[in-house]
């Protein structure tokens, strides 16, 4: 039989979260109370949970920041390796997401080390500059794609030289990769990684990762503040 591309994207997909990622009761009573209450789909595979929760741990984080919260699935695999002690950040312009995610992390046992901030991350980043918050360890951006740009300069102004910065999401839809596809999102997506690429503070590189259930190609950046 003829296999599609995506089709074999989703077997290895199935493979991996499978054997290397395993989600426990509490992240499978998560992505179920998301779809109950109706949130859509969109949260991160499971195997990117892991690959976050294994970078945060090498990196040794006391403090990380999400922008995107959603119903707060990635939120329990990073807020998991948190050193002991430690504090995520998550910030949420949706009230209604903020309230799912507030009661799966509270299921998960983390309600002392996840501080859900509800508002419009342009608002909030900029007052928490001004506030001089301790810089952030890890950084991952999962928010609305046409603010990106403005998202990862507020983002490196919390971080510290060797924080990891992640970005999710950065090969939309679309049979054409690159370039000025038509779609208006990827447009801005495909805008954003030229930028990034050439970002004089960071080392980035982007990794593949497979999500949703067809199988679909996406890539998640990985940067780092240089010293
Ligand atoms: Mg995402």
């Amino acid at each position: 039989m003829l296999e599609t591309p995506s089709a074999r994207n989703n077997q290895v997909k199935e493979y991996i979260d499978t054997l290397f990622a395993s989600e426990d009761e509490v992240l499978k009573n998560t992505r179920k109370n998301c779809k109950e209450a109706g949130l859509s789909d969109i949260h991160i595979p499971a195997h990117l949970g892991k690959f976050l929760y294994l970078l945060a741990k090498i990196q040794s984080c006391s403090r990380i920041l999400e922008l995107g919260t959603l119903g707060g699935y990635s939120t329990i695999w990073l807020a998991r390796a948190l050193l002991p002690g430690g504090l995520l950040v998550s910030i949420e312009i949706d009230p209604k997401h903020g309230a799912i995610a507030k009661k799966n992390i509270e299921e998960a046992g983390l309600a002392n080390s996840v501080d859900i901030r509800l508002g419009n991350a342009l608002t909030l980043l900029p007052e928490m500059i001004d506030r001089k918050e301790r810089p952030f360890d890890l950084i991952f951006i999962d928010a609305d794609k046409e603010n990106n740009c403005l998202h990862l300069d507020h983002s490196i102004q919390l971080a510290r030289p060797g924080t990891l910065i992640f970005i999710d999401n950065l090969i939309p839809r679309g049979e054409q990769v690159g370039g000025r596809p038509a779609n208006h999102e990827a447009q801005f997506i495909y805008a954003f990684n030229s930028y990034l690429a050439q970002h004089p503070r960071l080392e980035t590189v982007l990794i593949p990762s497979i999500v949703q259930y067809q199988g679909r190609l996406d890539c998640i950046g990985l940067a780092r503040l240089k010293d």
